[in-house]
């Protein structure tokens, strides 16, 4: 959707989605249907050690595959732009390696799922922080709901099902911390994504079956919407390689969609011209970083990791003296609603 000719064309999308490839439990016939019904444009699958599901523009959806390669202690590595089956290590420098020299690049997933949980899943995290993935999925919803569901007892188990978006908070401080530091380190953009991980697993022990997060709700809830220069392309190949550059360059917001549908606007305005998230600016003294909403939120800038900035509004426009790495968190209600990629701001 182009919005006007100063914005930039946006386009939401899933990231992780898991299919009867791995352990999903929809075809990509439906999976892209439940897309396009969603209102997403594009998808992109990620089945557990796997390759073999089909991509395309399949019934509207531009289906993109990638692979979670998941050794079964965890570190499971995202791994997008990448044109075969890489086979999995149990280490996960290995993985790093393997995606980078295919051409591919990958995000940690779910790195810091919880150890403290109420039922029987055990928790899959990124064990070494001192191994450094190309990206950061800063947010998983499956991940999030799994660490709060609770099995005690029916009543819990009840209320994980039916009152799901409870368990949805934002995304975890340890894991935005590790993002921080990581772009502390790096010159460039060290890039974040938000993970469906939907499975719609299909749980038949109770006297009526449930399914736990449907596509249909995992499409609606935490997402990716990015910010390309042109629209997306009607050839397949170059709208995949314009899906995956936004994402692989950070060009992205993180999104709960489920809190409201209008999502912030989050940009910096230098001398008069739009900056997006993942994108880089020399420093003007007419430099202001600028976030609109429909509405009342707040919004907090970080600067190189550390929180410069904390107001409750429809808007902010803060002017900017200093370089450093620029991103914007929003909460709306106590909850976590958008997230920008840094912007870089340079002497
Ligand atoms: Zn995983
Ligand atoms: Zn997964």
């Amino acid at each position: 959707m182009m919005e006007n000719n100063t914005d930039k064309c946006k386009y939401l999308g899933a990231i992780h989605a898991h299919t009867l490839h791995s352990d999903g439990t929809g075809d990509i016939n439906s999976i892209s249907k439940t897309a396009k019904k969603a209102g997403l444009s594009w998808v992109i699958i990620t089945d557990h050690n796997n390759f073999d599901v089909q991509e395309g523009i399949i019934n509207g959806i531009y289906v993109i595959k990638g692979e979670e390669i998941s050794p079964d202690y965890g570190n499971h590595y995202i791994a997008l732009g990448i044109n075969e089956l890489i086979d999995h290590s149990d280490n996960c420098q290995d993985n790093i390696y393997a995606v980078k020299s295919k051409g591919g690049f990958g995000f940690a997933a779910h790195p810091d799922e919880s150890e403290i949980r109420n039922n029987s899943f055990s928790p899959l995290k990124w064990t070494d922080k001192n191994v450094i993935p190309d990206g950061v999925e800063i947010w998983n919803l499956f991940s999030q709901w799994g660490d709060n569901y609770n099995d005690s007892n029916i009543f819990t188990i009840a209320y994980s099902y039916l009152f799901k978006q409870n368990l949805i908070t934002k995304p975890y401080k340890k894991t935005l911390d590790w993002w921080d530091e990581l772009n502390n380190k790096n010159s460039k953009i060290v890039p974040a994504i938000a993970g469906s991980d939907a499975h719609e697993l299909k749980i038949t022990k109770y006297i009526i079956p449930v399914k736990i997060l449907s596509y249909a709700y995992s499409f609606k809830t935490i997402l990716n919407q990015i910010h390309l220069n042109k629209p997306l392309s009607k050839d397949f190949k170059q709208a995949k390689e314009q899906i995956l550059n936004a994402v692989k360059n950070g060009n992205n917001i993180i999104v709960n969609l489920s809190l409201c549908k209008k999502i912030p606007n989050i940009y910096i305005l230098n001398n008069n011209s739009k900056v997006q998230c993942g994108e880089t600016l020399k420093l003007d003294n007419d430099t202001y970083i600028n976030v609109e909403c429909k509405r009342k939120i707040k919004i907090t800038v970080v600067k190189d990791g550390t929180k410069i900035n904390t107001t409750n509004s429809k808007n902010l426009k803060l002017k900017l003296s200093e370089s450093g790495k620029y991103r914007v968190e929003t909460e709306l209600n106590g909850k976590g609603f958008a997230y920008s990629n840094p912007i870089i701001v340079e002497d």
